[in-house]
């Protein structure tokens, strides 16, 4: 990766991307588990402390291999630079601490991950940051939703469990013209599927516990933008200590190798699977962005490569019908989780949305038919055969 007069694509880098070799010449990234490093003098020790000197001081700070994977996802993200955090929750509340202070106000996305959403609604107000919440994509309500002292626009495309797509271009216009910063969690999609950042957005923001790692082994999380965004993130990394592991950045490192090809196989059998579902008479509704059937299929062709890996759907009957589904999977793995080669299935009305008033949820569209699958690498007939078995009566 040396070879600086060449733009290398983004499966080079995926695979090459940020390596540096120690005096050993290994092939394969190394593994740096150490909390600190020593110097070969008190002058070094003195000029690494002042920054006069680059390089290790303590893993909180920075390490190696977690250096090798900032630089690689901020490689295949088209970013200036990103820094790692120990979960995607790490990375949402240090972009919050790091860029917005009490009065400041955030837009977000009504159909966010739940954690994000109790952060935003229920702690963040405790620090004088208040959360206008828009329910729906279109582009007018965020508009109406901006204040004088909004900082930030904060959304997720495609939403959970819904599948419904945000304009990215447009959002980034919107929040830029109010003085904010556009924000996304790129969770689900990854930069193997969609780039925000050169659609406009300022800040691309990681749970790598889910496709990034996309084997179901560690947590991390990540923030991707231009250098002194993420300047100030690390400032407030290095203090308060949310920094991700060294043992699961490499984890994530090496995920990141094969995230391209697992996206699209994933995908690719996410498409037939909601193609099938869609056959099925005891399914009302199939949601999934790659369908012609969804809504806003134009403008997911224009700003994903694929449908993506969710496909949700509503089987007819409610919640007993839905609960059928569920408990004859032998196959489908009966977990909340996603982000999986292993295909999960969950019922959100009674798992990860069970929370919301029963009148929020119906108005959110999440009914109690509704059932999201995270697809995996499993192989499309052996799922449509364990779903098959609860759909009919
Ligand atoms: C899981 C998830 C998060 C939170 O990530 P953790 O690694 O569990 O802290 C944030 N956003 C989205 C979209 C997620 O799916």
């Amino acid at each position: 990766m040396n070879d600086s007069s060449h733009d290398y694509s983004f499966d080079t880098l995926a695979v090459r991307a940020g390596q540096e070799r120690s005096q050993f010449g290994e092939h394969s990234e190394a593994l740096y588990l150490t909390s600190s490093f020593v110097f070969d003098s008190a002058a070094q020790a003195a000029a690494r402390f002042s920054d006069a000197e680059p390089g290790y001081i303590y893993s909180r700070l920075t390490n190696p291999t977690v250096t090798m994977l900032q630089v690689r996802l901020a490689a295949l993200e088209g970013a200036e630079a990103c820094v790692a955090t120990a979960s995607g929750m790490a990375a949402i509340l240090s972009t919050v601490m790091a860029l917005l202070k009490s009065g400041d106000h955030i837009v977000a996305s009504l159909s966010i991950f739940g954690s994000t959403q109790q952060l935003f609604g229920n702690i963040l107000p405790k620090f004088g940051i208040d959360t206008s919440f828009v329910a729906g994509g279109d582009v007018a309500a965020y508009r109406a939703a901006l204040r004088p002292n909004t900082k930030l626009v904060f959304i997720e495309t495609p939403s959970n469990p819904l599948t419904e797509v945000l304009d990215i271009a447009a959002l980034a216009q919107l929040a830029h013209a109010a003085g904010a910063l556009l924000a996304v969690d790129n969770s689900f999609c990854t930069p193997a599927l969609q780039k925000p950042l050169p659609l406009g957005a300022d800040l691309v923001i990681h749970s790598a516990t889910k496709y990034l790692d996309g084997q179901g082994r560690v947590l991390g999380g990540a923030v991707c933008g231009r250098q002194p965004l993420i300047d100030e993130m690390f400032k407030f990394l290095r203090t308060a200590g949310p920094t991700l592991s060294p043992f699961n950045a490499w984890i994530i490192l090496k995920g990141l190798e094969t995230l391209k090809i697992r996206m699209q196989a994933q995908s690719a059998n996410a498409l037939e699977l909601a193609c099938w579902l869609e056959t099925q008479p005891n399914v009302a509704r199939v949601f999934y962005p790659g369908l012609p059937s969804h809504p806003q299929h134009a403008l997911a062709l224009r700003q994903q490569s694929s449908g993506g890996t969710i496909v949700s759907f509503e089987v007819k009957g409610g919640r007993d019908e839905a609960w059928r589904v569920v408990d004859h999977c032998k196959l489908l793995s009966i977990t909340a989780n996603l982000g999986d080669t292993k295909t999960t299935i969950t019922h959100p009305a009674s798992t990860t949305h069970g929370r919301i008033s029963p009148e929020a949820r119906t108005a959110s569209g999440i009914t109690e038919g509704l059932l999201r699958v995270a697809v995996g690498l499993d192989a499309v007939v052996d799922l449509q055969a364990d779903l098959a078995r609860g759909l009919k009566r």
